[in-house]
């Protein structure tokens, strides 16, 4: 298992989270894990309004439902721009490329994907429903196994740990892919075992299925056989029973290597992890220092201990870095 992490994801991004202050009000907002991936992966930032012509600043749009239809209405100048972004949408998602991943700004109604206000006119008045934005929508439709977020809902652990996990994995398949030789399908494939197990046991075994007759096959035809199963396998986050699953699996490599003591550890902190006490790492952490103990060659290969860089993963402990047993001792002289 290396830390070694040479994919770097593509992702589409709402270009105000970080990019420009092209928000209605001219602003811009801080995300805090795009800002930790700025070095660790490729952005393709679009602002669907700002591209639309809207400029910078502009009174603000607003989702009203009429007709069963969404409208992208400005109030404050009785513009309706919907037809300007469904043609926005259709030729920047075409414009984009391949992508493994997208990062959009909660609850805007152009890139929100849920929580977005619907409102029955343009007139003052209270929302009457909740909704998409029409390009967060649009995203959505179009792409619906692709691994899709807000902002906030990315400053839940889990599902950060998700995101980070599916599209370093898709941009790990995309480098392989591209190398055009079959022995990095394979490698991929071998490396990605326990994570793939954790995801999705049916897809994994299809998976190998298509690897493993790829003789009388065409290379495209394997690789989006390959590419459908993994992108489907990865757009659904695990459960903690998928995972304690993997985790008994792993113990199986190593157990002969344990202390009873170990073992009991081992089981202990998967209880905690069972009831939410203890994080994923917890266990992770224990069984690759075992692995990297013992030399179990299969586990160290496994990127389900090491999915993404470690830069990326949250931080525990605010202030880290200062040096607060130092500010006391000078406090106290
Ligand atoms: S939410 Fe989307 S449309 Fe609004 S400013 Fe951000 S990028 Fe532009």
């Amino acid at each position: 298992m290396s830390d070694k992490q040479d994919a770097r994801p593509r992702l589409l991004v709402s270009r105000c989270l970080g990019f420009d202050s092209c928000r209605y009000n001219g602003q811009m907002v801080t995300s805090p894990l795009v800002e930790a991936l700025k070095g660790h992966a490729e952005f393709v930032d679009l602002c669907p309004e700002a591209d639309i012509g809207l400029g910078i600043p502009r009174p603000p749009v607003r989702i009203v439902v009429s007709g069963g239809r969404h409208l992208l209405v400005q109030p404050e100048t009785g513009a309706d721009v919907t037809g300007r972004m469904e043609t926005y949408v259709e030729q920047a998602l075409a414009d984009a490329g391949a992508f493994d991943g997208v990062i959009l700004k909660a609850r805007s109604p152009s890139c929100g994907i849920k929580d977005v206000k619907l409102y029955a006119s343009p007139e003052p008045g209270p929302a009457v429903g909740r909704g998409q934005g029409l390009f967060g929508g649009a995203v959505l439709a179009r792409f619906p196994t692709a691994v899709v977020e807000d902002e906030l809902r990315l400053q839940n652990d889990r599902i950060r740990e998700h995101f980070l996990t599916a599209v370093y994995t898709l941009a790990r398949w995309r480098q392989a892919e591209l190398s055009g030789r079959s022995e990095d399908l394979y490698t991929f494939h071998a490396r990605h075992k326990l994570l793939l197990m954790a995801y999705n046991q049916t897809a994994l075994k299809q998976m190998g299925a298509i690897l493993a007759r790829q003789k009388g096959m065409e290379r495209s035809e394997v690789v989006d056989s390959y590419h459908a199963l993994l992108t489907s396998a990865l757009s659904r986050m695990p459960g903690a029973g998928a995972h304690i699953n993997v985790l008994m699996h792993a113990l199986g490599y190593v157990s002969g290597d344990l202390s009873p003591e170990e073992k009991a550890l081992y089981l202990d902190t998967m209880s905690q992890y069972r009831a939410n006490i203890l994080p994923l790492h917890a266990l992770t952490t224990l069984m690759r220092a075992w692995a990297v103990r013992v030399h179990q060659p299969y586990l160290l290969e496994q990127m389900y201990f090491a999915p993404y860089p470690p830069a990326l993963a949250p931080q525990v402990e605010q202030g880290r870095g200062r040096t607060y047993w130092h500010d006391r001792t000078e406090e106290a002289g």
